[in-house]
């Protein structure tokens, strides 16, 4: 453990538990049928859960393939199938939850590869390593303070420290109270940032939680700095799988909920909910049928508002999710991801990972071809490349080759070397299913229970009363609407953890 970790620890910046599990016994001691909605993090981590516990569960899947926004697919090229993916994910290291899923399917995490450093692109100013910063705090923000070359002490001096206070005082209520109405925006002026700083070390940061900082609430930004780096006992260093998410996680997910007598079905989209005497039957879009006593709903936000909209039985039985779903419903704007296979390579010193600054497309770019293996096998047989580029919140109404081909005109404006690649393949998208966090949406946000008896939500959106965020997010809710159910009918329940509830200078 490094020496910041142990001070961090000593002064409370550690692992915490939310809910230590147990309480019940180890398979539910009678029949009890679940149903859940969506194969991506949040409804494969709530089936693992039940499906362990002897809850006959069945995930239905719309898509041909498990993951959602983490999904893999094979992808025909001109010489060959080759895996594709919805985007390039850093596994945090305080990702407690889906981690603790994740290993039920690899014990030592060994497909988790560390990626060295975090570097951070910019066309104005030089390179910032996010990545070398001690990993715990208050050392890493001392030493992001007192290292970064985008803030000096005298710019220190000129910040409005009163307003960087909110940032060391992350409370789940008070923040929210204070902060819910303004934009992360306006919370970024406060600070009286040199424009370096703002550029550099927040907007990037904000960036990734796929919201614009003018439309993105204070309180949630506020909340994702103290998740990822001033209450983060494990530092702002992540993995990666090294081989496709396909392989990697989802078949041996399935495969583990299959052993413990769980069905996972996809190409089943459910179109809509009905109430039985018993409880709830889900129906499928090829006419099929699924009752159940509990269902959990974890689908991305657009799909939740058009199930419920879908199954008029809601307005009477859970009036308040009903209420909550247009807003919820609406995403946050589009991302792009491009994945490239090109003729050539970058230059060897390019890291694998890289955010990007104020670009007006581009967020991040990944070599595909220095992290996992199919692709590393690729290009050494091709002498190619292959780069994924992703823009995180993007122009609506903007075709996916456009916004590819703008995101890779300006990688060529930061590695001049990129304009010189041959494009052979690329595949492209742009969609909208990411969570809106805007200003004023934390009070109407939904829970993991819901109005209605046996109906859960689990999801990168709906509210957590526990720092989380994005993966770590959809995992975490799917444990506790599997805990839920588990409660309910007699089951131990699934220990939930986080880092620790509050800021360091949040006081009691
Ligand atoms: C490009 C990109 C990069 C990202 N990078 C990171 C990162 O670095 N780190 C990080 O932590 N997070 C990252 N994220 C966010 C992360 O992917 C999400 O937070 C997470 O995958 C959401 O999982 P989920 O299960 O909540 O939702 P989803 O993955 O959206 O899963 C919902 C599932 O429900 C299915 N579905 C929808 N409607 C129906 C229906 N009617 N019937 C049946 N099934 C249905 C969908 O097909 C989908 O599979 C990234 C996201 C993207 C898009």
């Amino acid at each position: 453990m490094a020496l910041s970790q142990v001070v961090g620890r000593l002064i409370g910046v550690r692992q915490h538990v939310v809910d230590p599990g147990g309480g019940g016994a180890h398979r539910v001691p009678r029949p009890v049928e679940a149903v859940v909605v969506g194969g991506g993090i949040a409804g494969m981590s709530a089936a693992v859960v039940l499906a362990e516990r002897g809850v006959r569960v069945t995930v239905l899947e719309a898509a041909p393939t498990l993951g959602g926004r983490l999904g893999a697919w094979p992808q025909e090229l001109a010489d060959g199938v080759q895996a594709n993916e919805h985007g390039f994910h850093a596994f945090f290291r305080q990702y407690y939850n889906w981690r603790s899923i994740l290993r039920r399917v690899d014990p030592e995490l060994r497909f988790l590869k560390p990626i060295p450093g975090y570097p951070i692109l910019s066309a104005d100013w030089p390179t910032e390593e996010f990545g070398r910063l001690p990993p715990a705090p208050p050392a890493n923000l001392l030493a992001l303070l007192l290292r970064s070359p985008s803030l000096r002490l005298a710019d220190l001096r000129a910040m409005d420290r009163d307003a960087a206070l909110p940032l060391l005082t992350y409370d789940p209520v008070r923040t929210y109270a204070e902060f819910d109405d303004r934009t992360a925006d306006e919370l970024l002026n406060s600070l009286r940032l040199p424009d370096r700083a703002r550029a550099m070390l927040f907007e990037v940061f904000s960036h990734s939680f796929f919201n614009h900082e003018a439309e993105m609430s204070a309180a949630e930004m506020i909340a994702q700095f103290h998740f990822y780096l001033l209450g983060n006992p494990e530092g702002l260093a992540f993995d990666c799988p090294d081989e496709d998410y396909g392989s990697a996680i989802w078949q041996p997910l399935a495969r583990h909920v299959e052993r413990h007598g769980g069905q996972v079905r996809t190409g089943f989209a459910a179109t809509r909910l009905d109430r039985t005497p018993d409880g709830w039957r889900v129906s499928a879009a090829d006419g099929t049928a699924y009752p159940a006593g509990h269902v959990v709903l974890a689908v991305d936000p657009p799909a939740l508002a058009a199930l419920v909209a879908a199954s008029p039985v809601l307005t009477g039985a859970a009036p308040e999710l009903v209420a909550a779903m247009p807003a919820f419903g609406t995403p946050g704007p589009p991302y792009a991801v491009a994945r490239y296979w090109c003729d050539g390579d970058v230059d060897a010193g390019r890291a694998v990972f890289s955010g990007v600054s104020r670009q007006p497309t581009l967020d991040s770019v990944t070599l595909y071809h220095r992290l996992e293996n199919e692709s590393r096998r690729w290009a050494e047989r091709t002498g190619g490349s292959v780069l994924e580029l992703h823009a995180y919140a993007c122009e609506p109404g903007v075709p996916a080759e456009e916004l590819a081909e703008r995101m890779r005109a300006e990688l060529a404006a930061l590695w001049p070397e990129a304009a010189r690649l041959r494009v052979r393949e690329l595949r492209a998208r742009v969609e909208a299913q990411a969570p809106a966090f805007t200003p004023g949406s934390h009070a109407r946000r939904p829970g993991v229970r819901t109005d209605a008896e046996g109906l859960y939500l689990a999801g990168d959106g709906i509210r957590t009363d526990f720092p989380s965020a994005l993966m770590e997010r959809s995992a975490a809710t799917g444990i506790v609407a599997a805990n839920h159910i588990l409660r309910a009918e007699g089951g131990a329940a699934e220990p939930v953890r986080s880092i620790r509830p509050r800021g360091l200078l949040a006081g009691r």
